[in-house]
């Protein structure tokens, strides 16, 4: 069965897109710990981050890369955090998470 995230892709769940090309989807997550906390996957379904093949590997950092850029251009912050942690949805994702203080979320 195609994943959460792959339904998404396929246009079956609506989301909020931030950028998308080919290979690559960002869209804001449904349940934000920050003001444009946005998720990057790889369209190709891949459980585990770590298993997804080198050369896409570096491509999907670059993606998420630029993503942040944009982030950071639109939503006033410090930073833009990454976090990997994939426990509730198995397909591979980046959380990027605009912050200024680590007490601005709300875990
Ligand atoms: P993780 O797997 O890294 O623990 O968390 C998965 C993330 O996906 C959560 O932050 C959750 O809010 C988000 N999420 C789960 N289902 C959906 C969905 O249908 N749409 C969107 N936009 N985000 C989702």
């Amino acid at each position: 069965m195609a994943s959460i995230f792959s339904r998404i892709v396929n246009g079956e769940i609506p989301a909020w897109k931030v950028a998308e090309n080919d290979k690559f989807l960002a869209f804001l997550d449904i349940n934000p710990l920050a003001e444009g906390h946005t998720l990057v996957i790889p369209k190709q379904e891949v459980d585990y981050i770590f298993d997804i093949e080198d050369p896409l590997y570096a491509e999907y950092f670059t993606f998420a890369k630029k993503v942040a850029k944009g982030i950071r251009s639109v939503i006033p912050c410090t930073k833009v955090g990454i976090a990997v942690i994939g426990l509730e949805v198995a397909h591979a994702h980046i959380h990027l998470i605009p912050i200024n203080s680590i007490y601005d979320i709300d875990f």
